[in-house]
């Protein structure tokens, strides 16, 4: 652990930017022994159940009579398959060719996978109290074959708000697009404006011009997502630092709050902020500034900041709300593997002041993991299961699952000037 001055985040491997799982392409995938039907196994299955009835009422020289070869390889483990058997066993040959055809693809008949989204239909469950996911990369193309259902869910789950992640301007560009075609009903969508650390390399001449536009949207609520991430190291470190100033001054220019990102980049993350503040005030040369605003904080931002998915330890945690950041909890802390320290984060979640904590999925990212068992986890991360980071938060703080829900919901209407339509049903 460094000086207790270091902002130190992170600092353990986060999958915050895996590829996003890809919904289900394995649910197209034949069983590897279905070749033989192809591509016939759907006739196959309804060849055997239009036989099912004579499977009631197996003959006793059905049920003596050794099974041919093909019957007898399938049948095994599959019940179906082998009261088809032995009833095909007493037809005639012609038929008993198509049974036994049938009862091969009845064995092979594994219930088709569920779909993501059926996984998560299945451990939905609903707040008790509304509640606004702050963070939500729902432009991802993971989503694309079924948002509105995504959205519905959302909606059943008790989400009355969702903030849409922008991460390039692209990405940006995507989510003002979704908050405009979203006509309800559901959760009311808002969007951030900004460019992450790893697509710093990308920026160039126009983008401040365009996160300006983008920003001037009335559904968008914070500059970001930015910041800095030295562990990947996607974008140099020198172009991260440059652009993540940029935007810090973006957003005290536009009097918008910011969203952050922060990945074993404590110092220079606190640095930065600092620096900005010192500007602002209109201090010295930014080291000085920065030495001089080491104490206080970044209240003389003039905009209010949230570092997102917070996954740090207690002298992290420390540093953040010394800097007068607000905090972002998002699955990690349902994370109970003993290696990636969900647990060390839910023991750290009392610190929090409740008028500084937010909840959120990082959709599609981090699937709370305390939906048990692991089969009936979907993959992919959506808005519908924020309830279960609630409980987990909730509990490691030792309130009430409403108590938690209505103040996040309060502290995110608050933070991000939601309009009142989003929190008035707390009253
Ligand atoms: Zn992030």
């Amino acid at each position: 652990m460094r000086a207790a001055s270091a902002l130190l985040l992170a600092a353990r491997p986060r999958p915050h930017s895996l590829l996003c799982p890809r919904p289900a392409s394995h649910q197209q995938q034949q069983h590897p022994g279905a070749s033989f039907a192809k591509p016939s196994i759907r006739a196959l299955r309804s060849l055997a159940a239009s036989l099912a009835p004579a499977a009631a009422h197996p003959s006793t020289a059905a049920l003596t009579r050794p099974p041919p070869p093909l019957l007898r390889r399938p049948a095994t483990g599959a019940p179906a398959a082998a009261a088809a058997a032995a009833a095909a066993a007493a037809l005639p040959p012609r038929q008993r060719r198509r049974a036994a055809v049938a009862a091969a693809a009845a064995a092979m008949d594994k219930p088709a996978k569920p779909s993501q989204g059926e996984l998560a239909a299945a451990c939905l469950v609903r707040a008790p109290a509304p509640i606004v996911d702050i963070g939500v990369n729902l432009a991802d193309e993971c989503f694309d074959k079924d948002r509105g259902e995504v959205l519905a869910r959302a909606s059943e789950a008790g989400v009355a708000a969702i903030i849409v992640t922008g991460c390039s301007v692209r990405s940006s560009e995507a989510a003002r697009a979704l908050c405009e075609r979203h006509a309800g009903p559901g959760p009311e969508l808002f969007f951030t404006a900004g460019v992450h650390p790893h697509s710093a390399k990308e920026c160039g001449a126009d983008t401040l011009a365009r996160l300006r536009e983008l920003a001037a949207h009335e559904k968008c609520v914070a500059i970001g997502e930015c910041g800095l991430d030295f562990n990947r190291n996607f974008s140099p470190q020198d172009v991260q630092l440059e652009w993540f100033a940029k935007q810090v001054d973006l957003a005290i220019e536009l009097r918008k709050p910011l969203f952050m990102h922060c990945r074993d980049a404590g110092e220079a993350f606190g640095r930065v902020l600092r620096d900005a503040a010192a500007r602002r005030a209109g201090g010295a040369g930014a080291g000085a500034a920065a030495g001089a605003a080491a104490g206080s904080g970044v209240a003389e931002l003039g905009v209010p900041g949230v570092l997102h998915c917070f996954t740090g330890n207690g002298e992290e945690l420390k540093d953040c709300l010394a800097l007068g950041l607000s905090i972002g909890i998002t699955g990690w802390v349902c994370d109970d593997r003993p290696e990636r320290g969900g647990a060390e984060l839910a023991a750290l979640l009392k610190t929090i002041p409740r008028g500084r904590l937010m909840i959120e999925t990082d959709s599609p990212y981090l699937v709370p993991r305390t939906i048990k068992p692991s089969k009936a986890r979907p993959h992919r991360n959506e808005p519908s299961l924020l309830p279960h980071v609630l409980a987990a938060v909730a509990a490691a703080r030792g309130e009430s699952e409403e108590a938690v829900a209505r103040q996040t919901t309060l502290v995110a209407g608050s933070f991000f000037q939601l309009p009142n339509t989003v929190w008035t049903p707390l009253y």
